[in-house]
């Protein structure tokens, strides 16, 4: 279905950060999959680990105990303020367990008939009905409804309007969940200010404070987590995305006192299969053993720096950049050129980047990117913009 309105484009192969189309062009890809791809394409031990999986074992039940399943969770608690995790398939399924872990929690710890779960407007939590309402976005809701109740929302990084929120709802409200960086809506940072006194008010009100790490966890803002940037420990987070490098696997993780979840509440056929959770703990161990988080925080600084002497270089077209790492956004003055129109002038230069938000142009590269590859993406993005200035 037309769910997608797709470039023209059709892409065939890759290897690391490069990508080659149906007509023999190549590209550097700073999309990897929209910040999934996180050994880049092809990755040789990636490759020989899903083929060795594949060999053994592909997919059994949740009826059994899967060893892999269980080596991947120690990872993440071993690795994490969190101690237990359900696994499923993507972001939004992970947001879902969130969902329902934090009404439970509600129902079960605090006696609440009716939980609600704060958010963040311009956030992005995904696209199935529970997610897309915990989606701070009328865009994303409009046509969708009647949706579920049960959620309210705040403005990101005001304490104001977050406190507000919390006392208008303070016989329901069971959990806040939210992005460290808020990804779609723009790569806007979480304020640590922000972050330490909604951490503060969550233990005050018996809040569970979930972070959505989908889109920045498993290494990409410089740190293994995005929470870790703001000096805070959540309750609960959800990763998918970088978790697998392009196999699908999502995961909800918590703290014990949290984990509310019995046998026969939630389940997931595929979630959690040897080869999925192979695949993570191939991403895991490859991460380790490259130091790929030593490699963000360099190419983050260098990719940043980059972006400022771009901002400097062409004041009429660009307003700005932010974000963390390899996660990174370049703002678009308002009345200049808008996102779409500089990602298809960076495609035409053989550089894949992707809008989020109509303002926002993204970097969400491979985090085995090297130096060199950066400063050709930033060539190929003076190219990109010199032909739009003109
Ligand atoms: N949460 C965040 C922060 C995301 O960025 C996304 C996807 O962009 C999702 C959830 C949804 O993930 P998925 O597309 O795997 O369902």
């Amino acid at each position: 279905m037309a769910t997608y309105g797709r470039f023209p484009v059709k892409l065939e192969r890759g290897q690391g950060v490069w990508v080659h189309d149906s007509e023999g062009r190549r590209y550097l890809d700073c999309v990897a999959g929209i910040a999934t791809c996180t050994l880049g394409h092809s990755d040789r031990a990636l490759r020989r680990a899903l083929t060795q999986q594949l060999r053994k074992l592909q997919h059994v039940s949740n009826l059994y105990a899967i060893g892999e399943q269980e080596q991947l969770a120690s990872w993440i608690a071993d690795n994490s303020c969190c101690d237990q995790v359900f696994f499923c398939n993507s972001g939004a399924e992970a947001n879902e367990a969130a969902i329902k872990l934090a009404r439970k929690y509600g129902h079960s710890r605090r006696g609440i008939n009716q939980p609600l779960i704060l958010t963040a407007r311009s956030s992005f939590h995904g696209r199935t009905l529970a997610a897309v309402t915990a989606t701070g976005q009328p865009k994303y809701h409009r046509g969708f409804e009647p949706l579920p109740e049960g959620f309210a929302y705040f403005d990101y990084n005001d304490i104001p309007s977050l406190e507000a929120a919390l006392q208008q709802h303070s016989d329901r409200a069971v959990a806040v969940l939210l992005e460290p960086l808020q990804g779609e809506g723009g790569i806007l940072p979480g304020d640590r200010a922000f972050f330490s006194r909604l951490r503060q008010l969550c233990d005050e009100r018996q809040l569970l404070l979930i972070s959505d790490e989908v889109q920045v966890g498993m290494g990409r803002s410089g740190t293994l987590w995005g929470y870790q940037q703001l000096g805070i420990e959540p309750d609960a987070f959800t990763t998918a995305k970088g978790l697998g490098g392009g196999f699908p696997i999502g995961a909800l993780a918590v703290k014990n006192y949290a984990a509310v979840f019995e046998p026969g509440d939630h389940a997931s056929t595929f979630g959690g299969n040897p080869l999925a959770c192979r695949a993570a703990l191939t991403v895991a161990r490859e991460l380790q053993q490259r130091r790929l988080l030593e490699n963000v925080q360099q190419r983050g600084e260098q990719l940043q720096q980059g972006l400022q002497q771009r901002v400097q270089q062409w004041p009429q077209l660009l307003a700005g950049e932010r974000g963390w790492g390899l996660i990174r956004g370049l703002l678009l003055r308002d009345d200049s050129i808008s996102a779409i129109d500089l990602v298809k002038a960076a495609m035409a230069e053989g550089l894949l980047l992707v809008p989020a938000g109509s303002q926002v142009v993204r970097f969400v590269p491979p985090l085995v990117i090297n130096r060199r590859q950066i400063n050709q993406a930033l060539q190929r993005l003076d190219q990109a913009l010199s032909k739009l200035a003109a």
